[in-house]
């Protein structure tokens, strides 16, 4: 049987990160036997599989041929793997520059913020898996994508299993920095790992967030390796500059996400005085938000 697989994420100007769900297919239908091709020109594919992550990507969509098995979080929250598809060695060939492995040690979130969609795609936090079922051994660096892995019953478990196998670690979707504790540090702390991701999204958790970095700064962890996502332009929110502001003071680096909506669109740039005073980290970035604040051109 021939298979086709669609990255609808994959364009011309976009290095992919590589589509988790296609991986596993692919390992599936190699393993029974099947020819299996990724964004291949197939005249008479006998089944296609069409993935889009990015829920921005709307025009990706549109790719969809008629027939297709669709998933990914860009299209259909709620379309799931087969479990004998789920827990699988995922198929890294596919991606042949990868030089990592990825996957989930925990699904869902304890929380519900209203611009997720993971409360809705995933539900309550679970434990899901540990790494050896994703980890290639061909691989020193693992890519974990839990969504809140603080939370996780099995965290201590997906810390140790890093920690013994001295893998070098990418916290891609952040840890919760309301989430910090002595005994987390301590792991973290031992963790090799370029950054440590959190997110700042709400002004109302300032005081959580102040414990948090102390933790990990007191723990010895150098501000620079801190790095937090801030969200810009969610509702009526204009806590932005403030949130920025607060970061800056610890010296850690920031990466301003502008809120789109589930069709895509970017939040209206609003002009917002923004004082002028030294921002720290990479100057893309502080460009970056300083025109989603509507201070500089886009
Ligand atoms: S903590 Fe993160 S993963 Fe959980 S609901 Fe909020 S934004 Fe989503």
């Amino acid at each position: 049987m021939k298979v086709l697989l669609m990255d609808l994420d994959i364009t011309p100007r976009r290095r992919p990160f590589p589509n988790l769900g296609l991986m596993k297919l692919s390992a599936y239908h190699k393993a029974i036997g099947d020819e299996v091709y990724l964004n291949f020109p197939l005249k008479q594919a006998d089944v296609i599989y069409a993935s889009c992550i990015f829920t921005w990507n709307t025009w990706a969509k549109a790719r969809v041929p008629d027939g297709a098995i669709v998933g990914g979080s860009g299209i259909d929250l709620k379309a799931q793997l087969h479990p004998e598809v789920e827990h699988i060695m995922p198929d890294y060939s596919l991606y042949p520059s990868v030089d990592f492995s990825l996957g989930f040690t925990s699904r869902g979130c304890i929380r519900r913020c209203p611009w997720c969609i993971v409360p809705e795609k995933e539900g309550w936090i679970k434990p899901w898996t540990r790494i050896d079922e994703f980890w290639d051994r061909r691989h020193r660096k693992i890519t974990l994508l839990d969504n809140n892995l603080l939370a996780a019953p099995n965290w201590r478990q997906t810390m140790e299993d890093l920690l013994a196998e001295e893998l070098e670690v990418d916290f891609n979707q952040g840890l919760d920095i309301r989430l910090v504790t002595a005994e987390n540090v301590n792991y973290l702390k031992q963790m090799k790992t370029k950054q440590l991701r959190f997110a700042f999204d709400d002004i109302r958790y300032e005081s959580a967030l102040r414990e948090g970095i102390s933790l990990l700064l007191d723990a010895g962890i150098r501000s620079r390796k801190l790095f937090f996502y801030v969200l810009v332009g969610f509702d009526d929110d204009d806590t932005a500059v403030e949130r920025m502001q607060i970061l800056n003071s610890y010296n850690v680096d920031c990466y301003p996400m502008a809120y789109r909506s589930a069709d895509g669109a970017k939040p209206a740039r609003r002009i917002i005085k923004v004082p002028d005073i030294f921002w720290h980290g990479p100057r893309r970035n502080i460009n970056k938000f300083l025109r989603l604040v509507g201070r500089l051109p886009e």
